[in-house]
């Protein structure tokens, strides 16, 4: 591991250990399905252009973003993989078209613009991802759309469908098991629709992380591999390596008497003396003000202490009473010791909104 300076908070991204989690999930799969990995939201947090290439290397058949700027970002790095456009809007398709990136289609207003602005530049078969909306209820076509669908594809020459796919909302949940297999027959019975009235291959996909992991049976043509990726398993699955440490140090230590207080608010209490690190961490890195007087914890010289008091926006004081430390010292705020899923769960949130709540101001090191 590459050792913080002593100003530095950072975040360190192990490439290993993607390719790792990427090659677990492609031994589990069908050597002839394809691998989507999502590199949406800056990869997760982590740096979607470093993440990208690394898994382009190690011959990813697609990757994912949320929104065009986030591939075009891609492109000027040199990414060659196709990639897919989840969120995409009316008046995107020449920047797409310019950097090739496939859009997905969940509307008619989508559909019929694309196919206006394809016919406008003289492009045909241009790849397009059907989105089908099988309970999720955030995008997509629903059955009732199909006929209309079919319709509008049929007589036109514009786009092609690359893909037809659906997201399943609870996969990672055994409590609706009997709600994920409805989305996955409803789909596939979709999905079957459009591809018999297309007359051509049409790739389908329905299966997000815990999806793979927990219906590998469902895995038809390709599978969309988003959190496992980054090294957390949302159904529990074991052989996954930790992707992402945040680290800080520690600037000062104080030493508190009985009935002092620390921080804004005077909300750090001590009935006892006491003595506080501050560490070089605060809630515009990302860290979650939630996480303030004793509810978070963090990992100091291989002791779990608490946070003390509220969290400022560029410090936080933690408890290191008995414990011996010395400013510079090295506190991981999450890691391989501390896991995010642990730390999320203690503000009722998901590690992917830690991971993706990390600010530009915390310096990525990839390893
Ligand atoms: N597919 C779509 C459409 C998504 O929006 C996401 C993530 O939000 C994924 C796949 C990946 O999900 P996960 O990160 O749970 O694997």
């Amino acid at each position: 591991l590459l050792e913080v300076k002593t100003h530095e908070t950072v975040l360190d991204i192990d490439l290993d250990a993607i390719v790792h989690n990427f090659k677990f999930y492609r031994s589990k799969l069908n050597p002839k399905t394809k691998m989507i990995c999502m590199v949406k939201a800056d990869g997760y947090g982590t740096g979607s252009s470093e993440v990208a290439k690394t898994l382009q290397y190690h011959k990813c058949d697609y990757l994912a973003v949320a929104v065009a700027e986030e591939g075009v970002i891609l492109r000027k790095q040199g990414i060659k993989v196709p990639i897919i456009v989840l969120n995409s809007e009316v008046g995107g398709f020449e920047e797409l078209a310019t950097y090739s990136l496939e859009p997905e289609v969940y509307n008619f207003r989508i559909l019929d613009a694309f196919i206006k602005e394809a016919k406008l530049q003289g492009i045909t078969n241009y790849p397009i991802h059907i989105k089908i909306d099988t309970g999720m209820h955030r995008l997509g076509f629903t059955e009732e759309d199909l006929p209309e669908l079919m319709d509008r594809v049929k007589g036109q020459t514009g786009v092609r469908i690359q893909s037809v796919f659906s997201h399943l909302a609870a996969s990672e949940s055994w409590n609706f098991d009997d709600f994920t297999l409805q989305q996955i027959k409803t789909f596939k019975k979709i999905a079957g629709e459009i591809e018999e009235s297309c007359h051509y291959p049409v790739m389908k996909h329905i299966l997000n992380s815990a999806g793979i992991e927990r219906f590998p049976e469902e895995q038809l043509d390709m599978v969309r591999l988003g959190i496992s990726l980054y090294g957390v398993s949302a159904s529990g699955l074991n052989g996954l390596r930790n992707v992402c440490t945040l680290k800080t140090t520690i600037l000062q230590i104080k030493h508190i008497k009985a009935g002092e207080t620390v921080g804004y608010g005077r909300k750090g209490h001590f009935d006892h003396d006491a003595t506080i690190a501050t560490i070089r961490i605060g809630y515009a890195d990302g860290i979650s003000r939630q996480f303030g007087n004793g509810v978070g914890v963090v990992l100091v010289n291989g002791h779990q202490v608490s946070i003390v008091g509220n969290i400022c926006m560029d410090l936080t004081m933690i408890d290191v009473t008995g414990i011996e430390v010395k400013e510079g010292d090295i506190v991981t705020i999450f890691g391989e010791n501390l896991p995010v899923t642990d730390l999320a769960k203690k503000i009722n949130t998901i590690p992917y909104e830690i991971f993706t709540s990390i600010s530009n101001r915390v310096k990525h090191i990839y390893y």
